[in-house]
């Protein structure tokens, strides 16, 4: 029988029965693993020495092994790059807060085969769908890293490699364990979905997590130039998307997160700015302007990054329309955080 993970709850429950071990126990493992950030079974002192054995022979802690991790000059943003069993390269990515409140960004694929023109993950197509246990150990590694610098982790984002929308089971399992309150124990609206718009996950979400936040990538206001950088856009169109999310405000009443990519000259002249301000006003929404981050010194696609004083000027003119924005901060400029661009690079080097 080959081995489960340790945060396989009902595997490790059902050993328990065919072992006449009382359920109790499981509490204490949990508390071992996702409260105390034990490493190792051995470790686990609250609990007799031949059930550390029956973990030891059934059960593995970790699968992921650090194949490269960087922090940046700032100190704010810490990089890992995760190999997985099967040799394939994931990136989770923590930003530290002046205010306290880590976040961490995890894959839920290694790769993507959404093929976004401006972002490093498509080039590496679909590799796979990640397992829960790949996805609960980004979390658990970082969890542990920043015990360690005595703070914790307050908010968990699915920005990094992959579509969360297209590995759906296994991320209703993930959020389950990130906010139990006998596990990681966040609140969830401190757990955020990104999806390049995958409408009938959308409407699944809003189903089965009207507490969880939802971000989406919308990197244009029409069909037109969306379609050119974000293919999902020919399956799912902007009217469709906008139906969904206005499903999911309604029911939910939660503010959603777009995001906006600004590359010059690609989705950054100002009229753009009427038409996104047109296209959000009065409706329940929070816009993040992202500075295009370059990978491989220029994209080969040729795009770089829109200066600051026009994102300020998309800015004001949003305003005009009641839109709420933010610019977010590239915290991460000297480690190749952005989504995908160390696992490419590392894949490059190996070829
Ligand atoms: N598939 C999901 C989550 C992963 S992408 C989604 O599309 O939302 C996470 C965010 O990183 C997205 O908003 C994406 O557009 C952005 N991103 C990708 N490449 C980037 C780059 N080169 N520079 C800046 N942001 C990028």
């Amino acid at each position: 029988m080959p081995r489960f993970s340790i945060h396989d709850e009902k595997r490790l429950k059902e050993l328990f029965q065919e072992h006449k071990i009382p359920a109790f126990r499981y509490g204490q493992i949990e508390n071992a693993i996702y409260k105390n950030f034990i490493t190792d079974f051995d470790a686990i002192q609250t609990i007799p020495k031949d059930l550390r054995e029956l973990l030891k022979e059934h059960c593995f802690y970790q699968s992921l092994t650090l194949d490269h991790e960087a922090t940046s000059s700032n100190g704010q943003t810490t990089k890992f790059l995760f190999k997985t069993q099967d040799d394939l390269l994931i990136e989770a990515v923590i930003m530290r807060h002046l205010s306290g409140r880590n976040t961490l960004c995890i894959s839920c694929q290694a790769g993507c085969p959404m093929a976004c023109t401006f972002c490093a993950t498509w080039k590496l197509g679909l590799q796979k769908n990640l397992e829960l246990h790949e996805i609960v150990e980004q979390v658990m590694y970082a969890s542990r890293a920043l015990h360690n610098e005595w703070t914790r982790l307050r908010n968990i984002v699915f920005m990094g490699m992959g579509e969360p929308m297209l590995n759906y089971e296994v991320m209703k399992q993930a959020i389950y364990i990130f906010t139990h309150q006998k596990k990681f124990d966040l609140s969830s609206r401190r757990v955020t979905v990104s999806t390049c718009g995958i409408v009938p996950g959308i409407k699944k979400f809003t189903q089965d997590f009207p507490q969880t936040s939802l971000a989406v990538s919308l990197h244009a206001p029409n069909d037109e130039i969306r379609r050119e950088i974000m293919p999902v856009d020919h399956t799912y169109d902007l009217s469709k998307l906008m139906a969904s999310l206005d499903e999911y405000t309604d029911k939910t009443n939660k503010r959603i997160f777009y995001e906006y990519i600004m590359i010059n000259g690609v989705n950054d002249h100002l009229k753009l700015a009427d038409e996104l301000g047109k296209l959000l006003q009065g409706r329940l929404a929070h816009v993040n302007f992202i500075p295009y981050n370059p990978w491989e010194g220029t994209s080969s696609d040729g795009y770089s990054t829109t200066p600051r004083f026009i994102i300020e000027k998309f800015q004001k003119i949003l305003e005009k329309y009641g839109v709420v924005s933010t610019i977010r901060a590239t915290m991460w400029d000297d480690i190749d955080a952005a989504c995908g661009q160390l696992a490419r690079k590392k894949k490059q080097e190996k070829k």
